[in-house]
């Protein structure tokens, strides 16, 4: 997926948008462009850091809450509470996320990674609750930091 156009990127980036019925802006493309080039979550200090002076702060927040709110993104808190986030998958309904995944964070450089392949098994509840979401956090050493130890 690496070597694909740009084009081809920013066309499915234009898709997502108006799937979602919102307006392709600059800074919405570009704050997806970053996070779905990386394979961790994207922190908004480190989306400051990238875009720089194309992006700026405010903009920026209301371009990630747009996009939590519809779906597009999903917020994880790393270890120090820093907010980071991740692209959705698909099926993600509005509102309420229901990331079938778990999520890792490595305790060494605190990276968040989504954990697609590994999926989160149905919860059973007590009658009279309805479950909407289950998030399980995994904490450890991601698979960089333990390459770099041997
Ligand atoms: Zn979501
Ligand atoms: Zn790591
Ligand atoms: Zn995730």
């Amino acid at each position: 997926m690496q070597s694909r156009s740009l084009g081809s990127k920013r066309e499915k980036a234009e898709r997502l948008l108006r799937k979602h019925n919102l307006k392709v802006t600059v800074p919405r493309l570009s704050v997806l462009s970053v996070i779905s080039e990386k394979e961790t979550a994207t922190s908004q200090p480190d989306l400051e850091k990238v875009l720089g002076k194309s992006v700026d702060r405010v903009t920026l927040y209301r371009v990630l809450n747009v996009f939590e709110e519809k779906g597009i993104l999903h917020k994880i808190f790393d270890l120090h509470g820093t907010a980071t986030y991740a692209l959705c998958s698909e099926e993600c309904p509005e509102h309420i996320h229901s990331e079938d995944h778990v999520h890792f964070t490595c305790s060494k450089c605190n990276s968040v990674y989504c954990l697609n392949e590994v999926t989160i098994p149905t919860i059973e509840t007590p009658i009279g609750f309805r479950v909407d979401a289950v998030g399980i956090n995994a904490v450890g050493i991601c698979a960089q930091c333990q390459s770099k130890v041997n």
